[in-house]
């Protein structure tokens, strides 16, 4: 007989994710979708990676309510996955003492923890801030984190309390029969109680499919700068402007793996995350306003990600059109600050107990050969020679990291999911040394011809052949 799934989640983002872990660890049979090759490859991966504390969303909205319940929820998840989660602060700087004051009622009115600080207090912090700027909200409670990571680590933990996860899928059609869904796919039909949608750009797509509730959807993308670790930035915490009706503005931030970003920019477009000479220029130039002594020539890469706006607010709830559907629509920022307690409140919507079973089975946590103690160093080159070869000589990753991360419960197969798990290419050279030898591991563990591994999604595959198959005719 054929599997019925409780639900169905569409969208395998930092969102989607979180509600797979989060039914799965309540006990509920949980499939998880995804159109592309990897979790995480929309707007989850390319953020500002901030655990927002909260004081920016209007009171009283969804974003307020679940930017500061999220962020309560983030350091308990992060311990049990295993994810780097460091609690640095956010300073929101400007010359506007009244503004700043507005910001620190709303922060109040959130339940946030904030302080207004004066110019020799944000000298103390940050010696180099520009001169112009004389007053600014102190946020204490905002945590950096990997939001790829998080993402995939939260996959996995619902993997391995059985869940399901599938890639590569193309949504032909949804059908509802009696009170279950069928969701044909070109893999397969799959039978489900509950359909959640979590599509992320793709939401109105699903939902159409579905017969549920359509919405305007704006996209605007976020253009960033990387800068290379061995550039030190004399800033331990994150650095916003005052935010704008368009966002938060250009930001500058320390990043987990030890890098800074600047950015992002904030322009309407069709979606797609190509950088361009404009917006580049204007991080520059915005973020002289914070801090005019950053040199540009330090930066490694260049990255934009699209945020998909629906209104002022996030749309989370359960359709009227449907039975059995969850919306999850406009999930913008702070989408990433407010994942887990999206996952609770859908919960809610389904009328399920947040109850998780006890003997939960805990993901090894992603640690690279180079993070491990000497002791663990010895004893893992003692069993498997191949943490004794470098493979990306940047980020100092082994073949046995390559082989780690290759074997592990979500099976992907892609250079960039790699680049996601280990940091290969993320480095000065930006994978210039690494990116064959990952290939290489990739094609030798899944079996697969070096030809068609692919760079990222369907469609990118690295290689047309090897130099004696191509026709130079
Ligand atoms: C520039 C920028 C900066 C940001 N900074 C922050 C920040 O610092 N802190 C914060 O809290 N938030 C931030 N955000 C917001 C945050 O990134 C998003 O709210 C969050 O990632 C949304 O997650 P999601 O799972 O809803 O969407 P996504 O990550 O976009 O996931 C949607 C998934 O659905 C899949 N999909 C789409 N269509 C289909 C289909 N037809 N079939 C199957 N699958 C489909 C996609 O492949 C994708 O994997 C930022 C966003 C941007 C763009």
């Amino acid at each position: 007989m054929k599997q019925i799934f409780d639900c169905l989640i569409v969208g395998a983002g930092v969102v989607g994710a979180s509600i797979f872990n989060k039914l799965t660890l309540v006990g509920k049979k949980c499939l998880l979708i995804d159109k592309a090759s990897d979790v995480a490859t929309g707007a989850s991966k390319a953020n500002s990676g901030l655990v927002h504390a909260g004081y920016d969303p209007v009171p009283g909205s969804l974003k307020a309510e679940m930017n500061v319940r999220g962020n309560k929820l983030m350091p308990k998840i992060c311990k049990r996955l295993g994810v780097p989660l460091k609690k640095c602060g956010a300073l929101v700087v400007g010359d506007d003492k009244e503004r700043v004051e507005n910001l620190y009622s709303r922060g109040l009115e959130n339940g946030v923890s904030v302080e207004v600080w004066d110019r020799t207090k944000i000298e103390e912090k940050i010696p180099d801030i520009n001169k112009q700027i004389s007053v600014a909200l102190y946020a204490r409670d905002s945590y950096i984190v990997s939001p790829y990571l998080l993402t995939i680590c939260l996959t996995e933990e619902g993997i391995l309390n059985g869940g399901q996860v599938s890639l590569e899928e193309d949504v032909e059609s949804i059908t509802k029969s009696g009170d279950l869904f069928a969701v044909k796919t070109q893999k397969g039909t799959y039978l489900a109680k509950n359909i959640i949608n979590s599509a992320g750009a793709g939401y109105n797509e699903i939902a159409k499919l579905i017969g549920a509730e359509q919405y305007p959807l704006e996209l605007r993308r976020g253009e960033y700068f990387v800068f290379d670790k061995s550039y030190k930035l004399n800033v331990p915490c994150t650095i916003f402007p005052l935010p704008t009706k368009l966002g938060k503005g250009v930001l500058i931030t320390p990043t987990v793996d030890g890098n800074f970003l600047v950015g992002p920019t904030s322009e309407e477009n069709d979606g797609k995350t190509d950088t361009t000479a404009v917006g580049l220029a204007s991080i520059k130039e915005k973020s002289k306003n914070i801090l005019d002594t950053i040199d540009f020539r330090q930066a490694i890469r260049q990255f934009a990600g699209v945020r998909v706006i629906s209104g002022d607010d996030f749309i989370i709830e359960k359709s009227k059109k449907v039975e059995g559907v969850i919306n999850l629509a406009g999930i913008c920022s702070p989408g990433l600050s407010s994942a887990p307690a999206i996952a609770e409140k859908v919960l809610k919507l389904l009328k399920i107990p947040n109850k998780e079973f006890k003997d939960r089975k805990q993901i090894t946590p992603y640690v690279m050969f180079k993070d491990m103690s000497k002791a663990e160093q010895k004893k893992r080159l003692a069993e498997d020679k191949n943490y004794g070869e470098i493979v990306c000589k940047c980020e100092k990753i082994t073949k046995g990291d390559l082989l780690f991360v290759l074997n592990r419960p979500l099976k992907i197969s892609s250079v960039d999911g790699i680049k996601r798990r280990t940091n290969a290419g993320m480095g000065r050279c930006q994978s210039g040394f690494c990116f064959t030898k990952v290939i290489q591991a990739i094609s030798d563990t899944r079996k697969i011809p070096y030809a068609s591994v692919k760079k990222e999604n369907r469609g990118s595959e690295v290689a047309v052949g090897t130099m004696r198959e191509v026709n130079h005719d």
